[in-house]
């Protein structure tokens, strides 16, 4: 007997990974399974490959990941459309991650050098008699794991910093993915056909797990809390370094003289864009009493407008079929506890869609405030003011972006958010800003991607120190006197025992 799948449920058909459209069930791709010995081979081959990559220097790998940006951006369509038939997300969806992921890959190709090149620091007078030199050396290898909810954009952050730094890459799309992975990977391999420089090694979790433990030189994790926890645990085995882009909670705080047609509009979008699926996505909203009432109206009136279905609709299907439990989970909870629903609600899961849900006066410890839930939903709750927004939103271990709407105090507002990024009178925005570092606190990860931070985070500080002169006061060396220690002495009080 054959077992039936609910559409878009990867499934393993002789030694290949298939995957299908979440709408329809059509299939997508068709991807061979990898075993851990086809692991390990990826990774060999990509060191081999990486050397050569390396060998190009930062003028080599910038002109050939521009000439792959520019396949990128001739191609758009046809990679949005993959998107939209493999995971469900509209096409203009896609277009606007495409763009998004683009524009990355043309920064990091840009900036590698002037970030991670050799180049000269100050000496300070204590080691006047060095000159001193730093430059960052790729890894090697790195091993990208990366989620379907962006599958573009969220391992192109990682892959395409690493392979600016001069890192071949090992890619392990999510299983629901798996077609947009090797889009990706074969139209690298159309500019760079000389080396395996990116690949793609496709599976369930098991592959993941034996790429942690393959011998990559690091490990750049983006998928939920839960994985990141065994991703670490696999990778300390051999102290391979991970960097981890994990879940998150993101709330947005309505100040008392914010523009609320402004604040409602970037709502409905930052809150249902993806059908909620999105890692930044506005989940929460803490709105301040006087704005709440009027606030709560503007988004039910647009969030009602909204389109749900297959084509050309706002608010595609719920990519993996699971997630639909949880979303139910989460209403009914919020609904029992006291909330209520001001549009959608305990009907709103109709498989494989979600209607836009909106629920008000939620109680803060419902799984509906405190989980991440994943849907088209959001909680609206009301705060005396903003300190108490403030407060309500920095309660979750979850910390990875947020948005203020507001004037005067926006911008305050926002750098006291715990969360590693914040958009001030927009949501999500700081996501497509190249020049600005990406990632989490506490429960939504740690190291970032994008800007020069991400590009760092690819590359291996290394520090080298060169004498140009001799040593005046001579410390390093058993040829040092009991006269050049006290004058050491003597230094070291003229120059640190100063009072302040
Ligand atoms: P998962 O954690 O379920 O999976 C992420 C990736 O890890 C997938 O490729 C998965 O493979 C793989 N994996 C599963 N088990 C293991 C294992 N034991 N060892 C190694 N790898 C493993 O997350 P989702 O794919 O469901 O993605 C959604 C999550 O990602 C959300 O929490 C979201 O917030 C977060 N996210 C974070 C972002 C950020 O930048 N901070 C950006 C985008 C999403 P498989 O699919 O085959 O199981």
């Amino acid at each position: 007997m054959t077992a039936v799948h609910a559409p878009g449920t990867p499934v393993v058909e002789d030694g290949r990974l298939v995957s299908t459209s979440p709408a329809t069930g059509a299939e997508a791709g068709r991807l061979p399974l990898a075993t851990p010995t086809d692991v390990a081979r990826a990774v060999d081959r990509a060191r081999g490959a990486g050397q050569w990559w390396a060998g190009l220097g930062f003028g080599g790998r910038r002109e050939r990941l521009l000439r792959w940006r520019s396949l990128l951006a001739r191609r758009i369509e046809e990679l949005a459309e993959l998107v939209h038939t493999e995971g469900g997300k509209p096409v203009a969806d896609a277009v606007v991650e495409i763009l998004t992921a683009i524009e990355h890959v043309d920064w990091a190709a840009r900036n590698a050098r002037r970030v991670l090149g050799p180049r000269r620091v100050r000496s300070r007078l204590i080691l006047a008699e060095f000159s001193a030199h730093l430059e960052y050396q790729p890894y090697g290898v790195v091993g990208v794991i990366g989620p379907w909810n962006y599958p573009v954009f969220t391992p192109l952050g990682s892959a395409a910093y690493a392979l600016a730094a001069g890192n071949a890459v090992v890619f392990k799309p999510s299983e629901y993915t798996p077609a947009v992975g090797q889009w990706l990977v074969d139209t690298f391999a159309e500019v760079v056909p000389e080396h395996p420089v990116f690949t793609a090694v496709h599976g369930l979790g098991d592959v993941g797990a034996a790429l942690c433990r393959s011998g990559v030189d690091k490990l750049a994790f983006t998928g939920s809390t839960a994985t990141a926890k065994k991703v670490m645990a696999a990778c300390a085995e051999s102290l391979t370094p991970v960097l981890v882009e994990a879940g998150g909670k993101d709330a947005m705080i309505v100040d008392s003289d914010a523009d609320l047609d402004a604040a409602a509009e970037a709502c409905v979008w930052g809150a249902l864009t993806n059908a909620g699926q999105t890692c930044i996505g506005i989940e929460r909203v803490y709105a301040v009493e006087p704005v709440f009432d009027a606030f709560v109206g503007k988004v039910v009136e647009r969030a009602g407008r909204l389109t749900v279905g297959a084509e050309a609709a706002d608010i595609g299907p719920i990519t993996m079929p699971g997630q639909l439990d949880v979303i139910r989970r989460h209403i009914d909870d919020a609904l029992a506890r006291g909330g209520r629903a001001v549009l959608g609600g305990a009907d709103a899961v109709r498989p494989p869609y979600v209607h836009p849900t909106v629920l008000v006066d939620v109680p803060e410890d419902s799984a509906a405030v405190r989980e991440e839930t994943f849907g088209p939903t959001l909680t609206v709750n009301r705060v005396r003011d903003a300190d108490e927004a403030v407060a309500r939103a920095n309660a979750l271990p979850y910390g990875l972006g947020g948005s203020v709407f507001g004037r005067r105090r926006a911008v305050a507002i926002a750098r006291r958010l715990r969360s590693g990024m914040a958009a001030v009178n927009s949501t999500l925005a700081f996501a497509g800003m190249s020049t600005l570092p990406f990632g989490g606190v506490g429960d939504s990860g740690f190291g970032r991607i994008h800007g020069e931070d991400g590009l760092r985070e690819f590359g291996r500080a290394k520090a080298v120190t060169r004498r140009r002169a001799r040593s005046l006061l001579p410390a390093m060396t058993f040829e040092r006197t009991p006269a050049d220690v006290a004058r050491l002495v003597k230094a070291t009080k003229l120059m640190y025992g100063r009072r302040h």
